[in-house]
Order: C-alpha cells, then structure tokens, then sequence
C-alpha cells in the first residue's frame, strides 16, 4: 500500500503507524487515512494498491510513504486574493513590490544586476492578517504555498528539525516559484540572550545556510511572521537574510470599516446595520476580532428565527425571506467579544545595546 501525505512534509518512520491503524481494514486507493503522529494530527491518501484494491493489509502488508502528490499540490493553495484583505493597502503594495515582482520578473533584478530579497519579516499582533497576506501573494502569483511553523519544527526529534528544514526548501525549489512561510519564526530562531539550548542554535544556522543558498535562484522566496519582532535573532534580521521587514498593525477606524465590508459580503444585513458605527466602536479590534464579530452576529440573527424552525424538516421561503441580520444582533454580539488588544498586553522590552549603536 502506498501513502502520500497531503502536507507538504516528508515523513521517516511512519510506516509502523500507518501499518497498525490499517491492518485489517479494507483500504482502497483515494482513500483519505487521518492518523495521530507524535503527537499532531497528520493526513494521507492513498495513492495505490498492490493488488489493486480493495486491499485488507495484514502484518506482512508493505507500507510505503511516498511524496505528496503532485495534483496535491497546487489545490492546496489557500485561494486568497487581496480583495479579502480589508485596510492594509500601503503593506499589500509594499508586500506586491518586495515578493511579487521577483517572483514574477526576476528579469528586472538580474538586469539590474541586483539580488532580490529572500525573506521578508512580517511582524505584528496576532489575528491582523500576516498569514493571509502570505497566502494571497501565494495565490495571485500561482506560487506553491508552503507552510511551516516554529514551534512545530523545534518539535522535532533531535536532528529531525534540521532535516524538515531542508526537505522543505528542495520542495520549494524543486516546484518554484514558491513563497516559504515560516510562522512564529521567533520560536526557531530566538534572540541569541534567550537561546539555550544547542538545537535552536543548529536549527538557526540551517535556516541561514538554506536561505544563502537561495540566493542564485530568486523564485523562491521566505516570508517569516511574528508578533515578538524583538525576540527574533538579529542575526536574522540584519545578516540580509531577512532584509525586508513589514509592519502589519492593528487596523484603525478605516481598516476596521473595510475588514466589517469583506466579512460581511454575502450576509443578508438588515437597513439599520450602520458598518461606519460599528468600525467606530471597536478600537482595538483587529481582523480576526471582526471575522468573529460578523459570525457571532449571524448565529445571533439565527438563535432569533429559531423558533420558528422545525430542524427535522424544510424550512419555508418565508422563514429564510425573514433571515437577516441587524444591527441589534451586531450590538448583542459586542458584548460577547472583546478585542484581542485588551486580551494580550505586549510589553515589548526594548533590546538595545551600547554595541547596536555604530558610529557615536
Ligand atoms: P495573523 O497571521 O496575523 O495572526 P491571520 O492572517 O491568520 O492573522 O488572520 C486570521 C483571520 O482573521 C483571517 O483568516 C481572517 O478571517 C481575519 N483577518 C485578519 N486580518 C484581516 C484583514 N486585514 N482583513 C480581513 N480579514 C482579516
């Protein structure tokens, strides 16, 4: 039986697992098996049966993990564009101009005979929009979209972290153009004050050795995100490998009206919803804070009609006519959300030494 993982991530010794969650079933090709692996969940199809399946495996059954599929790939791209990106304009035309244009002409940088950039730091509170705007260069430029995050890496075995690291990259070369997104960057590489531990210290210096190897190519670029900028080795940062940094902020009164606009596309929304009041209302909401806000309008719009509703059976037009969501059900759902600005307090320790200051 041969298995493909759907993520975009080698697998060594998983046959064991997959052997004994599949003994004694029948399993056929297309097959999707979702299993435990240390401890995080991981997903495979199958990919082929010998002899064609149904197949019952028994002990003696041969179990191989081949690479993702290829047809795996590309679907798996997060279709994002930046018309679901609400505020931001200045970071997407920054975020365009520093991994699109490369990855698009990396004529322009050769006759200009400069590099372009291999990594790009984009930094910021949590739920304001870094993954998505990854995502969407990802998806507006057909670059494969590969996703890995820190904490997951430095869960690895000892050795292993390196090894996924390195898989990683032959990934992105081998199918560029592609955009590497590495979240929480801060957990792989920290400050060098805070780092203990050997591995970290390893693993930084795979992921410095990795992305100058890059260089040659320019098609396949790094886009790391955190929200503890101060806490990323410097070496990171200043070395020129991540040479661009990006600021993704909270949203102020503007960026809140445009994200309430594009989370609320599509929803049946009452005359008396006033979007500019609500923006003007939830200072310290950031994007993820007005996804959850629509939604918890929308269940509240829906928590009023459900007397009227018979879950057993259709639900009349007159019913569904009625279904809309004002601008009560919005000033209801405030109550219950409150912005993630007053849920996590960043105290940001400036990290400036004598030493960082040249020339004075
Ligand atoms: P981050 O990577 O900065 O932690 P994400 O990009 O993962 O945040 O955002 C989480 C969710 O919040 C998104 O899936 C989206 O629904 C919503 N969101 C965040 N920022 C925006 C934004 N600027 N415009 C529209 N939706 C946003």
């Amino acid at each position: 039986i041969t298995l493909a993982p759907t993520q975009p991530i080698r697998i060594t010794g998983g046959e064991y697992y997959l052997l004994k969650l599949l003994e004694g079933r029948p399993t056929s090709k297309g097959q999707n098996i979702r299993v435990e692996m240390l401890g995080s969940p991981m997903e495979f199809v199958v990919t082929s049966t010998r002899p064609a399946g149904p197949v019952i495996a028994d002990r003696r059954t041969e179990i191989t993990i081949s690479e993702k599929p290829a047809a795996e790939k590309l679907e798996r791209v997060p279709r994002v564009t930046y018309e679901d990106i609400g505020g931001l304009k200045r970071e997407i035309g920054l975020v365009r101009e520093m991994i699109e244009l490369p990855l698009r002409h990396p004529e322009l940088f050769q006759k200009l005979g400069i590099d372009p950039p291999k990594g790009v730091l984009l930094y910021g509170p949590p739920g304001t929009g870094k993954t998505m705007i990854a995502k969407a260069v990802a998806s507006e430029t057909d670059a494969n979209f590969i996703s890995i995050s820190g904490p997951e890496i430095m869960s690895k075995y000892y050795g292993e972290s390196e090894k996924q690291l390195r898989d990683i990259f032959k990934d992105a070369e081998d199918n560029a153009p592609s955009i590497i997104f590495i979240d929480e960057i801060d957990s792989i590489a920290p400050r060098r004050e805070e780092v203990t531990g050997e591995v970290e210290r390893r693993v930084v210096a795979q992921l410095l050795a990795l992305m100058d190897g890059l260089q040659a190519r320019g098609q396949v670029i790094v886009v790391a995100a955190t929200n503890r900028p101060n806490a990323v080795d410097p070496a990171l940062r200043r070395g020129g490998r991540f040479d661009r940094e990006i600021e993704i902020g909270v949203p102020d009164k503007n960026g809140r009206l445009e994200i309430l606009h594009v989370h609320t596309r599509g929803m049946p929304l009452a005359q008396d919803v006033n979007l500019e009041k609500i923006a003007e209302v939830t200072h310290g909401f950031v994007g993820a804070d007005i996804a959850s806000l629509c939604k918890e309008a929308a269940m509240h719009a829906l928590r009023a009609i459900m007397p009227e509703i018979d879950i057993e059976k259709e639900i009349p037009q007159e019913v569904l006519d009625k279904l809309q969501i004002r601008m009560a059900d919005f000033e209801d759902a405030l109550k219950n959300i409150e912005p993630s600005a007053m849920r996590e307090v960043f105290v940001e320790v400036p990290n400036v030494h004598w030493d960082d200051i040249g020339g004075l």
